[in-house]
This record gives structure tokens, sequence and C-alpha cells, in this order.
């Protein structure tokens, strides 16, 4: 089987393993494992924070950030499409009491000009409107990137609100190798970064929160009261630090991979897709006289793996371990089923 459903499949290399078994650990709830530690202050530095901290999983380093960004009865506005309204649950209101207020943007994103006029909690029966939720790349946006123009309008635009931002990063590594976006650039548009180690990056666990010092020791703090404090995680961390050195740089190629496909999609007479969305490893396109679901079953027949994303849309995501001869057999099952 191709497995295009997600860039969480991949599995980590025999290198990837060697480091995971060499790596120095500790146990990380005394803050004595030196793995991890150094991979928090990399990537903190990286980006300009001040600190960083390890979490499980994506939906946590989020729930982390809505959690220290806000006070219960607190708003945060995010576009209609976005992770934390979709895909943690309701997370945000049984975590922190928060309401999430979805916005219809546009490909997963919002802009300064929709977010005029959203503000509120002069008054004591409405909600206090605190947070600006972002996604770069957007997932159900079909990968789509902000340009740094389009951040930093956001941000200015918080700043005079007296907003915060939290920037969901999972994918921020495309978004970078995208838009060639320098990463010191995001800590000045956003009071909080998540970024994942296991999505194209190709590690088997782990994202981070990424902010100030008293931000991340409030995190610190709420993820060992939600079951998150770890012990010799730096077997975890060789991995992810091992990913940002080696598989982050492969990015840019999934991206060409992407890109053929959707040239080939384009040319099916039963398959619609907008070549413009099409910005790093996703695409999000139709079926015109099939369902999503009967594509998605014709597509298994020839050893292809997708995902329906609606009634008639599909998604399909390239990582590093999709290969040039996956792309061929790939190239011609869309030929063969959709033409
Ligand atoms: C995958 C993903 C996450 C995190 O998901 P987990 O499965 O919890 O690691 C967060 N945001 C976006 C946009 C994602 O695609």
């Amino acid at each position: 089987m191709i497995d295009l459903r997600s860039d969480t499949v991949t599995k980590p290399t025999s290198e990837m393993r060697k480091v995971m078994a060499e790596a120095q650990v500790g146990d990380d709830v005394f803050g004595e494992d030196a793995t991890v530690n150094a991979l928090e202050d990399k990537v903190a530095k990286m980006f300009g924070f001040e600190a960083g901290l390890f979490t499980p999983s994506g939906t946590m380093a989020n729930q982390l950030a809505v959690n220290v960004l806000t006070d219960q009865g607190d708003e945060v506005l995010i576009e209609e499409t976005g992770h934390i309204f979709n895909y943690e649950s309701t997370a945000a209101s049984h975590l922190s009491s928060v309401l999430l207020r979805p916005l219809q943007g546009t490909k997963g994103k919002l802009s300064a000009d929709l977010l005029k006029d959203t503000i509120r909690g002069q008054q004591d029966w409405e909600p206090r409107t605190k947070v600006i939720a972002l996604e770069n790349s957007t997932n159900k946006g079909g990968g789509c990137c902000y340009t740094e123009q389009e951040l930093a309008a956001i941000s200015s635009f918080a700043t005079q609100n007296n907003l915060s931002v939290h920037l969901d990063g999972a994918r921020i590594w495309n978004a970078m190798t995208a838009t060639e976006t320098e990463p010191t650039f995001y800590s000045r548009i956003a009071d909080t970064l998540s970024v994942c180690f296991s999505k194209g990056l190709g590690a088997p666990v782990g994202s981070m929160i990424l902010s100030s010092q008293e931000n991340i020791t409030d995190a610190r703090r709420m993820r060992k009261m939600w079951g998150g404090g770890m012990r010799q995680i730096g077997i975890l961390a060789a991995a992810a630090d091992y990913a940002l050195d080696y598989h982050y740089p492969l990015l840019k190629d999934d991206h060409r991979k992407a890109r053929e496909i959707a040239e080939i999609i384009d040319e099916c007479s039963d398959l619609l897709i907008d070549l413009d969305s099409v910005e790093t490893n996703i695409l999000i396109f139709d079926v015109i006289n099939t369902t999503a679901e009967e594509a998605v079953q014709q597509l298994a027949g020839e050893g292809i793996q997708v995902v329906p994303f609606g009634p008639r849309t599909l998604r399909a995501t390239f990582h590093f371990q999709i290969m040039d001869k996956d792309l061929q057999k790939v190239k011609e099952a869309f030929r063969i089923i959709f033409n």
C-alpha cells in the first residue's frame, strides 16, 4: 500500500532508532533529562522564544497554549477549519473553560480585515475576547501558508486590541520551507507557538510549545496536572532532534511530490483541484462523478490510501517515505481511475 492518508504515518528509520537507543536520559519530571533539555533550548533559540516544553502530542501543546493565554470565560477566535476547533474534541472548553469562536476565513486563514469588529467583552453578558488562534500551514485549508505580511497585520491588530496570538505550527516546518520565512519571525508575531516533530519530520512522538519563560513555567505545571509529566524522554527527544537535523531539509521534496500529483489531478476529467492552493505537502481535491467514499475504495483497489475530507472531497499528503517509484504508481492509478 502507498499510504497518502497523512504525514503522520512515517516510521522511524534505522538511523533514528540508533540515536534513540544511544540517547542520554534522566527523569524529566525532576528536569534531569539532558537530551530533552537540550532540545527545548535548541528549538526555543531557533524560533527566538525564551523557552520550550516538550509534549506528547500537538493537541497537548495547543491546549497548554490556550490555557496559559486565557482565564475562564474568555473567548478564542479561530478559523472554522482550525485543528483546535475540529480535531481536539472539546478540550478548550473542558480543560480551560473558554469559548472557541469559529470565523469563516479562506483556505484556513484568518485576516486582520476579518477580525475587525469581532472583539467583545465590554458587557457582562459577553465573553471576553482574549486570543487569536492561527494555524500555519493550514491542515483543512489544504496546506496553505500565511505570508509574513498577513501575519504581521494580524499581530499588530492583536497588539492594538490587547489580544494574544497563538500559532499552531504543527507544520510550521512546511510553511517555513514554502515561504522561506526565518524561524525567529514567528516569535515576533505570536505569544505562543506549537510545533510538531511527528508529522512530516517523521519522529514517532512529540511536539513542543514555545513561549516566554513565564508562560512555559505555567505550561509545565499544567502539563503535569493533565498527566503529561514524563520520565526518560530523552529517547523521544533524540528522535525529534534527529528529525530536525536530517528530515526537515527533505520537506522541500515532499512539496515537489505533491505538486507533481496535483498536476496529474488537474488533468483528470473526473477530478477538480485548485492548483493555486497547492503550496506544501497536502492536496485537497474533489471528485466530480463519484462520492469521496467510492473514490477512496477505487484508489485502495490500486494500492493507494487517501482519506475522505467531505462528501466529495479527498485529501492526499506527502512525506519523505513516499518514493519516486510510488509516485509513478500514484500517477498511473489516478489516470486510470479518474480519466
Ligand atoms: C496534527 C496536528 C496537530 C496535533 O495533533 P496531535 O495528533 O495531537 O499530535 C495540531 N495542529 C494541526 C494543524 C495538526 O495538523
